[in-house]
């Protein structure tokens, strides 16, 4: 029976209940459950992150909620440096890589009779749940800062889901949503754990299509840390497990315009403190101030020889434009990858005869408006 667990205070409790956050005001993890990868069996599962049934933590089948996502495709990159290969894993129903974390939390959700969810979101996690909760026909509500891209926003609506738009920060977005809270189920991928038991199929589905071999690294954007958790995460039950011999080196990206976990990697310090916006980027995707879940961030850093860079907007813009003319589009917060390769390569943190991962999170087409505007200046 799976428990929340506080990992500062070590205090459980139900997932029965809409608490989102221990008393402590930490955030919640979930007690390890019984998992096992039947891996010839799996072989012959259908094409979703579902496959890896057994490491999931939703008991009934008729809780699941599900679009048929997950099993993305892995290609590789050109690239010199190394053995490098891309995860597309914005080839999602939703277009980003967040119906991972939403088709695993609406299912709980539907398991413990949920009937109304609110989220906050920079978007693309808000048209995942507003998506998944249309599918699980659940009465949903998200808070977007009012700066988010239209294409986000008209997806959220068009989902159904009552759209708030806030003025401010991402902060104020937030501060919004847990004044609205109350009773209602906070179905927040920041701080709902089961979305993370999402966001570890990606190191699954890595693994399995490597022939269930782990690779040297993982490249991926960090804002409040999704992906990375749930890399650390799944990675590390597959090595419990025996299946992969090592976990892979984590490695984190993020806008030089809010770097606060940049800054504490960078400056050797020992835990993550508040950096504000420093100016208006296109990575919108990784705005976050202070990640939630900055003790477990460092956790997977440290345990994992982690490191983490920043790329500048002329960066990520130089990123989407080289991925654009390999036939990849994508949003700017996934196109940071491309140059933060190069400077992991530089700082050789990547070495020749590395197996690197890099994972691209959002479609270009949710991002249609400032992609325009990029062009056309
Ligand atoms: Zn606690």
């Amino acid at each position: 029976m799976v428990n929340y667990l506080c990992h500062v205070c070590d205090t459980t409790f139900s997932v029965d209940i809409t608490r989102y956050k221990c008393e402590c005001g930490s955030p919640l993890n979930l007690t390890q459950s019984e998992i096992y990868f039947p891996i010839e069996e799996i072989k012959n599962r259908d094409n979703n992150l579902w496959r890896y049934r057994e490491a999931l933590p939703i008991a009934n089948e008729s809780s699941i909620v599900s679009l048929n996502e997950g099993m993305t495709p892995l290609i590789p990159a050109s690239s010199s440096a190394c053995d490098h290969r891309l995860k597309l894993d914005f080839v999602f129903p939703t277009g980003s890589y967040k119906d991972r974390g939403a088709s695993i939390l609406l299912s709980k959700a539907r398991e413990i009779g949920i009937r109304e969810v609110v989220e906050d979101s920079s978007g693309n996690a808000g048209a995942a749940i507003a998506a998944y909760s249309a599918k699980a026909d659940i009465d949903c509500t998200i808070y977007c800062p009012s700066t988010t891209s239209a294409g986000k926003l008209t997806q959220i609506s068009m989902h159904g889901a009552k759209l708030k738009l806030i003025e401010g920060s991402r902060a104020h977005t937030t501060q919004a949503v847990l004044q609205a809270t109350g009773t209602t189920f906070y179905a927040s991928h920041n701080w709902n754990p089961f979305f993370l038991e999402g966001t570890k199929t990606l190191a699954f589905e890595i693994t399995e299509q490597l022939g269930w071999k782990a690779p040297d690294g993982v490249i991926c954007p960090v804002g409040f840390g999704s992906i990375y958790l749930g890399l650390y995460i799944g990675f590390k039950q597959l090595y419990d497990q025996k299946i992969i011999k090592k976990i892979p080196r984590l490695l984190g990206v993020q806008s030089e315009a809010c770097c606060p976990i940049y800054q504490t990697y960078h400056y050797n310090q020992p835990k993550i403190t508040k950096m504000a916006l420093r100016h208006e980027t296109l990575a919108e995707g990784i705005i976050s101030e202070l990640p939630v879940r900055s003790k477990m961030i460092m956790e997977a850093m440290n345990t994992t020889d982690g490191a983490f860079t920043i790329v500048s907007e002329e960066n990520i813009k130089d990123g989407i434009k080289i991925l654009a003319k390999q036939g990849i589009y994508v949003e700017p917060t996934s196109a940071v990858i491309v140059k933060a390769f190069d400077h992991f390569t530089q700082t050789k943190i990547i070495r020749g005869n590395d197996l690197i991962v890099s994972v691209l999170t959002g479609s270009g087409l949710k991002a249609t408006d400032k992609l325009t505007k990029m062009l056309s200046t």
